[in-house]
């Protein structure tokens, strides 16, 4: 067994307090469960119960807290749990699709101690941001990032990058530019959840990648004085699995709106493995203790091609739940990775998508509805 196997964690660094699942959006790529539905208003932890999350994370040694959804701004009491974080010391940090950041909410957020907010988009076009997430969101969007400006907040913006918006890239540099946006997080889409569903219509061709990433480098060398730009490259175009969340269990603490602990947002979806939740154990148990946390925590847990492949301490095997998805084993090597029995499945998605094959299914867009008919 090597080192990282049995060497003890440090604490989280980030929570990532996902207070709601409640959204008015209904993004085709969303990253919440798809059985999202399942969790009821009246399910979300109460204010008291976050305070106390929030005070027991930071008592362990997170320094970053990240107010995520859903949409945060959906809970009335997103300026007192902000102001907690804040007295408590944490760097605060709301990421929001802009719905519900009034002017008057604005200020209030900003007195409580607000840091910095991340507003994303789904496209520069009004037709598309507003298809690809079916609501009228766009001049809205618009609007509240002149509200972010205006009080002083750094202007952070991030669009999901896919197969349907990916050409419009350019555009999309040009408008958070025109918008002050000082960081522009262009993050090629992920595909576990709602984007996993609905993949065939959402992976870029191999050229388009090509074409966005040589854009997105004549902006960067342009706009080098006033905007960073990341661009996050798809791992299935890479061939290179990720470091997940900085690996398991090793930075991250993510608390769904029912208050189960995860090392990342989409890990309840592996199959044989209990996650904890605060409503039955302290933050210091759950990281430290709890047999969710650890399982994947080092390298220890490998198999096949991974236990003796020199990267392992480098990408950790890569993603779990990708491993799932594509593979159906959660320990097994991330099948985007080329040295993994089940790479053909991703080489096959990535042909099939610059052949340009018309997906089987129609669009399936985030709603509870959706959710309910997928749980059956
Ligand atoms: S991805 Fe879209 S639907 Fe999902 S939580 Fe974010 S804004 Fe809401
Ligand atoms: S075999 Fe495993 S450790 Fe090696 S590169 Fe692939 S996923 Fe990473």
């Amino acid at each position: 067994m090597s080192v990282s196997a049995i060497a003890p964690p440090g604490p989280p660094l980030w929570l990532l307090a996902e207070v709601t699942y409640r959204c008015p959006l209904h993004c085709v790529f969303c990253y919440n469960p798809l059985d999202f539905a399942k969790t009821e208003r009246a399910d979300e932890l109460s204010t008291r119960e976050w305070l106390r999350v929030l005070r027991e994370a930071r008592a362990l040694g997170a320094v970053q807290c990240g107010f995520s959804g859903g949409e945060p701004l959906m809970r009335d009491d997103l300026e007192e749990l902000i102001a907690e974080a804040h007295r408590l010391g944490y760097y605060t940090n709301l990421l929001t699709s802009g719905v519900g950041l009034t002017k008057e909410r604005a200020a209030a957020l900003k007195a409580a101690g607000l840091d910095h907010v991340q507003l994303s988009f789904q496209d520069s076009t009004r037709e598309l941001n507003d298809f690809l997430s079916h609501t009228k969101t766009f001049q809205l969007k618009q609007e509240v990032g002149e509200t972010i400006k205006s009080l002083g907040w750094p202007m952070v913006m991030n669009v999901v990058i896919h197969r349907l918006n990916i050409d419009h890239i350019d555009r999309i540099i040009a408008m958070a530019d025109a918008l002050g946006a000082e960081y522009l997080e262009l993050a090629n889409s992920q595909y576990y959840s709602w984007a996993h569903l609905n993949r065939d219509h959402l992976l870029p061709t191999s050229e388009q990648i090509r074409r966005a990433e040589a854009i997105t480098d004549e902006w960067r060398a342009k706009v080098a004085d006033r905007m960073k730009l990341f661009f996050v490259a798809p791992d299935y175009h890479e061939g290179k699995p990720k470091k997940c969340m900085n690996g398991w269990g090793n930075v991250f603490l993510t608390i769904t709106p029912d208050g189960t602990a995860l090392p990342c947002h989409t890990a309840k979806m592996l199959p044989g493995l209990a996650f904890p939740n605060v409503r039955e154990h302290d933050v210091r148990h759950i990281w430290f203790d709890s047999e969710g946390f650890n399982r994947y925590r080092g390298t220890g847990w490998m198999k096949g091609a991974c236990v003796t492949c020199p990267d392992k301490e480098k990408d950790l095997g890569g993603c779990r739940c990708q491993a799932f998805l594509l593979a159906g084993d959660p320990a097994a090597t991330d099948p985007v990775c080329p040295k993994s029995e089940r790479h053909g499945v991703v080489q096959a998605a990535v042909a099939a998508a610059d052949a340009g094959e018309v997906p089987v299914r129609p669009l399936v867009f985030r709603d509870p509805k959706a959710s309910r008919t997928l749980i059956g």
